[in-house]
């Protein structure tokens, strides 16, 4: 399996106590966004030095305003099914849990959609446990095709990530055909023997089976696929060395590694405490592992929820993520209930309960530009045709645009004053620093939004 415990150990073993003039060299070699080779990422991980830790920062910092700019892509999740046959021993929803299942019906969907779509959202995450009997793959594409229709006079959900159980390549066509955007998949820890301990009696406990779902799923067409690990179930170094392998192999073996990866962090959850899990991520941990992954897949999307927290969130972005969640609701049916103050059973708590509204005013306070961009996924812009012109620095040139036009979109339809004044002074200086190839066709298109026009990209 390309999952090689040896070598992860023997890097970790042989990356200790680097010396010091080893781990500048590294990092300045990193500047040039050639990513770093496994061994290198063994020995920053391991080093406590106070200077390199920051040069760490400095560099991934670096790295992300190049590849990013000061762009935010924003999404939401959406909880379809709380039905699950499996016991992940870190998860609200492991059938050990007492609650009233729920799946939502098309009206159900429709009524959460409109409140997503409210909020501004244009992106979402589709997320449902796993049962093959109460949520079927009939009823998945059918919920994909019901959010997809679901339209206001604002206009729809334009991509669809998706987040189901590890399945077969004839699954992951139906999927595809539905027109999803990436296809979303954590391994949540990629040490074996933790693995089966913490998904007992369960049909997601076949490591390999999880393990090659991208394999599987890029045989099925779908060429955009996201990892993720659960930090704090497993040691974090071993885990980001695993990510790495994993990666790799889908170099090897399709061209194109993973097109985001998830770095979320074990959270307090029904029916679990944190107590049970010897490996919790700290604060410093965690973002020195962020700020490394940056390093190592410079082109890779990171993407980071709400279970952290607001403080922890911005200053992420400042040198790693590049896609976090707002407005977040974490339970099935749970953007109706949040609007009529009702209760249930969450996938996980959250950190930032902020409105969507005030996490955009925030980003803009602070100098970055919310972006609901959804163009690459509509242009057929996935896969390696993607990840060449991400590389080649060319990608930058689309980005910028589409960002300012889904930001003066949001502001027109959901905005407040407030909110309109940030958005304007913000085109205002950003339409200035645009490449000048895209200033022209950027501004006109700002034009026809203001206008009423609508779903304008590059
Ligand atoms: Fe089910 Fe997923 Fe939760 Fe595991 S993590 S119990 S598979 S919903
Ligand atoms: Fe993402 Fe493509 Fe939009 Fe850039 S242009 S934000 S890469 S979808």
């Amino acid at each position: 399996m390309f999952i090689n415990d040896k070598e992860i150990i023997d890097a970790l073993e042989k990356g200790k106590n680097a010396k010091k003039e080893d781990l500048i060299k590294i990092l300045d070699d990193a500047k040039s966004k050639k990513g770093l080779e496994l061994y290198d990422i063994a020995k920053l991980l391991q080093s406590e030095d106070e200077e390199i830790i920051e040069k760490i920062y400095s560099v991934a910092g670096e790295i992300k305003s190049s590849i990013y700019g000061n762009r935010v892509v924003i999404f939401a999740p959406l909880y379809v099914s709380d039905y699950c046959v499996n016991n992940c021993t870190y998860c609200g929803y492991a059938r050990k849990n007492d609650f009233k299942r729920r799946r939502l019906t098309d009206e159900q969907i429709q009524e959460e959609v409109m409140l997503l779509e409210k909020m501004g959202h244009k992106r979402i995450a589709f997320e449902a446990g796993e049962d093959p009997t109460n949520c079927d793959m009939d009823y998945i594409c059918h919920a994909i095709d019901t959010i997809y229709n679901t339209k206001n006079e604002n206009g729809n959900i334009r991509r669809i990530n998706v987040n189901i159980a590890a399945t077969t390549v004839e699954n992951y066509k139906r999927i595809y055909e539905k027109g999803i955007g990436t296809y979303i998949l954590f391994q949540e820890t990629y040490h074996k023997d933790t693995f089966k301990s913490v998904h007992p009696n369960s049909i997601k406990g076949n490591y390999d089976y999880h393990l090659t779902s991208f394999d599987r799923a890029m045989e099925a067409g779908i060429d955009d696929v996201g990892g993720g690990v659960l930090f704090g179930l497993y040691d974090y170094k071993y885990e980001v060395l695993a990510l790495m392998q994993h990666n790799k192999h889908l170099e090897d073996l399709f061209n194109v590694g993973f097109h985001t990866i998830s770095v979320p962090r074990l959270k307090k959850a029904e029916g679990m405490s944190l107590e049970q899990f010897p490996y919790i991520v700290n604060d410093n941990e965690f973002k020195k592992l962020v700020a490394i992954l940056r390093i190592a897949v410079p082109f890779t999307g990171l993407i980071l929820s709400t279970r952290e927290s607001i403080e922890m969130r911005e200053e992420l972005i400042n040198y790693g993520v590049s896609q976090v969640s707002a407005g977040s609701c974490t339970g099935v049916g749970a953007y109706k209930e949040e609007e009529f103050n009702e209760t249930n059973v969450n996938q996980f708590e959250v950190s930032d309960n902020r409105k969507p509204l005030d996490v955009i005013k925030d980003l803009l306070k602070k100098g970055f530009v919310p972006s609901y961009c959804t163009a690459c996924y509509r242009s057929g812009r996935t896969g390696d045709r993607f990840m060449s012109l991400a590389k080649s620095g060319q990608i930058h040139k689309i980005c910028s645009p589409n960002a300012l036009m889904t930001l003066l979109e949001y502001s027109m339809d959901y905005g407040d004053d407030e909110l309109k004044d940030l958005v304007e002074n913000v085109i205002k200086k950003e339409c200035d620093i645009l490449d000048i190839s895209v200033k022209d066709k950027t501004t006109n298109k700002l034009e026809l939004i203001k206008e009423g026009k609508r779903d304008l990209y590059v």
